[in-house]
């Protein structure tokens, strides 16, 4: 039966496929695509696992039965024997060979899915006491997780990647997916960004999660991987079913699950109208953005990791206005990497980088872990801390730990010798902050003088985040070579609104007045100053703030590489002349919305 399911629009387009569900086990697992030749392998891991786990519960049994029946009552003999059967049971075994070897998942991936299959039919038991017995298959399951933990072959997700029509044009060394046929698109409660990292690399045609705001860092890497995606979809991974075929209308925020023909026909045709227009936009890579009066935008892109840079390149953008360097650190854990990278590491990254931006500046941004993005891949809500983003986070959390930060500005220092990299630093609001930022910079100078390594010159930025930055900008000025506005965080800290919960989403509202007036003014002030300043939040790649931006004299515009071709059209239509006094009238207006959609 055909049913839908409402959200947030994230990322543009339509998606049309099997739906993968990705549970979240009381187990961290990792969920990566295996090469066909590795099939074997994997299922021999499930079950040597298997056996060793049949093992231990006969071992339990043999203990239970020298006990007397104070230390080990009746029950607890019945229960292992209800484990033993729970784990021979063909349904578990033969589900996971099938997505192990139709889907090419990694064991623990095919494991966890299908205890979810099977944990649905128990809730849909009529008897308690079946019922019941969900509890004792997931220890089970968890059992043969402990089992397999260290036995991985390859733990990076290597799964080819899904091309979209427009990208296959000008792009030959990306392979299709030799091994799955059928788009598959993600639905989860929840993923943190670290997990979004690992499914960057991957197939997937579409995601959906129950969880997120607009601008949650999830969001943000859906957006970056240009395929469709609707957060904050409250009890979709509870509706949806494994396999279940599920459309994804990343515009209207809304999924679609077991679509009738006319529905996928129809969704199908929206599909191909959204190729051709993107299809018609890429004629726009090569032409300068400049406006109607003569004034040149710069259009930066925004980047995750080094490897973004090649999109960024392909989309026309004259260097990276932001890299979030913090994803260089996150979920370590599942790759068995070091738990931080080291000066060496960064280096090469950060150089990577710089390379691959052929002489175009490189903006790194220091780290910025902490609220919805947790170094390690535990979601969000399941931090400690009651209140994430106002805790340590970004430069509160590096200057919290100066060796760390000491480290990173070395390696960022060390690749200034490769290319023009410019230095920025997140969530600043004290003048002690950036004093205690600005003498850790001497530092680690100091120290790769020391050493005799070679570094280079670095301009200096601060990022317009908190509205206590927005309000003392003379002070930064005094100290910066220019600045960043992050219109992602100050909106949510101007307006007390979590930009990460979708309960309150409907007021994150980037056309506040209030929200519009701090932007207006930074980039006034940065421009009487003669200062740089650009624009890096979410805001800069809304087609729709476009001609406001413009209109309150921007012109230095940081977005995912997916956008920039969107907004350049925008731009191009522009007349700043016109822009200005409309710009005045939007940030005198009590509902600039109204104005906005005009
Ligand atoms: C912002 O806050 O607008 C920003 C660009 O930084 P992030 O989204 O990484 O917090
Ligand atoms: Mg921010």
């Amino acid at each position: 039966m055909t049913f839908a399911v409402h959200g947030l629009p994230v990322a543009r387009g339509i998606a049309i496929g099997r739906a993968v569900l990705v549970v979240s086990s009381r187990i961290d697992v990792a969920h990566y695509f295996i090469k066909p030749e590795e099939i074997d392998t994997e299922i021999g891991r499930v079950r040597s696992a298997r056996n060793a786990v049949a093992e231990e519960l006969v071992k339990l049994q043999a203990s239970v039965a020298l006990m007397g029946p104070k230390d080990a009552p009746h029950e607890l003999s019945a229960l292992l024997e209800v484990h033993q059967m729970l784990l021979q049971d063909e349904a578990l075994s033969e589900g996971v060979k099938h997505w192990i070897t139709e889907r090419l998942y990694n064991a623990e991936w095919a494991l966890t899915t299908q205890l979810e299959i099977i944990a649905r039919q128990f809730d849909e038991m009529e008897d308690e006491y079946l019922r019941e017995r969900k509890a004792d298959l997931e220890q089970v399951v968890e059992r043969l997780l402990h089992r397999m933990k260290g036995t991985a072959a390859v733990l990076a997700p290597k799964p080819p990647r899904r091309k979209r029509a427009a990208e296959a044009e000008d792009d030959e060394d990306v392979t299709v997916s030799d091994g799955i046929d059928v788009p598959l698109v993600l639905i989860a409660h929840d993923l943190s960004p670290a997990d979004m990292l690992q499914f960057k690399k991957s197939v997937f045609a579409g995601f959906v999660t129950d969880v997120g705001g607009r601008t949650s860092h999830t969001a943000i890497v859906a957006r970056s991987m240009d395929i469709p995606a609707v957060v904050g979809a409250r009890s979709a991974s509870q509706l949806v079913r494994q396999d279940d075929w599920v459309i994804i209308d990343g515009d209207a925020g809304v999924v679609i699950v077991d679509p009738s023909p006319i529905i996928l026909a129809e969704y199908g045709f929206k599909q191909r109208q959204g190729d051709l227009e993107r299809g018609r936009l890429s004629r726009l890579r090569h032409k300068p953005a400049v406006t109607l009066d003569g004034e040149r935008v710069d259009l930066l892109a925004n980047i995750e990791m080094p490897e973004d840079t090649l999109n960024a390149v392909k989309a026309g953008a004259v260097g990276v206005g932001l890299f979030r360097s913090e994803f260089l650190f996150m979920g370590r854990e599942s790759q068995r990497l070091s738990r931080l990278p080291d000066e060496e590491e960064q280096y090469q990254a950060y150089k990577r980088a710089v390379e691959g931006m052929q002489g175009m500046p490189v903006t790194i941004r220091t780290i910025d872990v902490g609220a919805d993005k947790p170094l390690d891949g535990k979601s969000a809500s399941k931090q400690e801390h009651l209140n994430p983003a106002l805790g340590l986070r970004a430069i509160r959390w590096s200057l919290a730990d100066p060796a760390m930060f000491l480290t990173q500005l070395r390696a960022i220092l060390r690749a200034a010798a490769h290319g023009e990299i410019h230095l920025l630093i997140p969530m600043l609001a004290h003048a002690s902050e950036i004093r205690q930022t600005l003498s850790l910079i001497d530092f680690a100078r100091a120290e790769l003088d020391n050493r005799g390594v070679v570094y280079g010159h670095v301009k200096l930025g601060a990022m317009i985040e908190i509205p206590a930055a927005a309000l003392t900008l003379k002070t930064f000025l005094k100290y910066f070579d220019f600045l960043s506005i992050g219109t992602n965080d100050l909106i949510q800290y101007t307006l007390a609104i979590d930009r990460a919960d979708e309960a309150v989403a409907h007021l994150y509202d980037p056309a506040h007045p209030a929200v519009l007036r701090l932007v207006a003014d930074t980039i006034a002030e940065c421009r009487r100053q003669g200062k740089g300043v650009s624009v890096c939040g979410e805001m800069a790649g809304d087609p729709q703030f476009t001609r406001l931006l413009l209109g309150m004299g921007l012109r230095s515009f940081s977005m995912h590489p997916s956008q920039i071709l969107t907004v350049k059209q925008e731009v191009l239509r522009a007349d700043t002349n016109k822009l200005v006094p409309w710009a005045q009238q939007v940030l005198e207006a009590d509902d600039p919305a109204v104005l906005l959609a005009r």
